[in-house]
């Protein structure tokens, strides 16, 4: 043990080494220590039903405070947190603190409300995540089809056997299982043969150039359909503007996410949030601030 610290210490100062990989292993470091100290805190981003404007749900999205850099958005942490595998300790922070929130919240918003929760590939792919899960929904007391579970399309391309295996256990659990950043990676029409899903989420990239691209268009109504034709819910990430809502709306998308209502909330914020949003009172994109 000393010996490999001792050796850490010395790689650390090695002066072969650059300046990234040193800056790297900082990073890493007070991934560590903000792990102990629980620096991480979630942001809630309502999910709303694109016709009546109710509340569906609430998407967690993970925030870093950093002591001297601010608040860190998960595009910077999470890849690093995947190499180390540090993702296994704070994806099930993430799991339990969702749960907490989803069970506080039961009486302010109801038995229907849906809390989604990201996971890491890295996470999909451990056996650990379903105990994980039945653990805090026993805790809380939670109806499972109260919590989402996010996956990325690579998760699921990883191992089919583990795939098909995990997406068993994870319905027989009765989570809500939903994919995340639909079309942007190795979409394969097979899985949604094989695997039970209950959500399509359409990446923010094709929303944002949909009213200008008529392929982007053709993509997000072709998702829409697809996500109809399965009996699936299909939510539109990323819509900024009414223009766009409306463009779901006419082409049958129920539900979007987007700045157009709200970023990502802090707790309170959260829990101000109307059940049914006003659409007519919606003419500027939302002015509330993020974190
Ligand atoms: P995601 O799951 O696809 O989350 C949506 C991202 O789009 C969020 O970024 C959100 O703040 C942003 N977003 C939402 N509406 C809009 C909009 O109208 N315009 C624009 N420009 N952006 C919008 P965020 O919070 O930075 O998260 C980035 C990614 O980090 C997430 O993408 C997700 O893949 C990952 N992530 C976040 N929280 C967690 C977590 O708890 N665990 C894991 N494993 N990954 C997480
Ligand atoms: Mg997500
Ligand atoms: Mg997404
Ligand atoms: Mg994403």
């Amino acid at each position: 043990e000393a010996k490999r610290a001792g050796r850490q210490q010395y790689r650390f100062y090695s002066p072969e080494m650059n300046g990234r990989a040193r800056s790297r292993l900082m990073l890493e470091e007070s991934l560590r220590n903000a792990i102990e100290n629980k620096d991480f805190h979630l942001v809630y981003q309502p999910q709303i039903h694109l016709e009546t404007g109710r509340l569906r749900g609430f998407e967690a999205l993970l925030r870093w405070e950093h002591r001297v850099a601010g608040t860190v958005a998960p595009n910077v942490f999470i890849p690093l947190l995947e190499e180390t595998r540090l993702i296994n300790r704070l994806g099930d922070w993430v799991l339990r603190e969702g749960a907490s929130q989803c069970s506080a919240w039961r009486p302010r918003f109801g038995d229907d409300l849906v809390i989604s929760l990201n996971v890491s590939p890295v996470q999909f792919g451990m056996p650990q995540l379903v105990d994980d899960l039945r653990r805090v929904l026993e805790a809380f007391a939670l109806p499972p089809q109260q919590l989402e579970v996010e996956v990325t399309e690579s998760a699921l391309m990883q191992d089919l056997e583990l795939t098909r295996e995990q997406l068993r256990q994870l319905r027989e659990l009765g989570v809500r299982i939903a994919i995340d950043d639909f079309g942007t990676g190795y979409s394969s029409l097979a899985y949604l043969r094989h695997f039970e899903l209950d959500t399509l989420k359409i990446d923010r990239l094709f929303v944002a150039n949909m009213l200008d691209s008529p392929r982007d268009a053709a993509v997000v109504s072709t998702i829409i359909d697809l996500g109809r034709h399965l009996g699936l819910e299909v939510i539109a990430e990323g819509v900024e503007t009414l223009a766009q809502r409306d463009w779901l709306l006419a082409h049958g998308c129920t539900f979007m996410q987007g700045f157009l209502v709200a970023p990502g909330l802090p707790v309170a914020k959260a829990e101000a949030f109307p059940g049914v949003v006003d659409w007519g009172a919606l003419r500027a994109p939302a002015v509330l601030t993020s974190t």
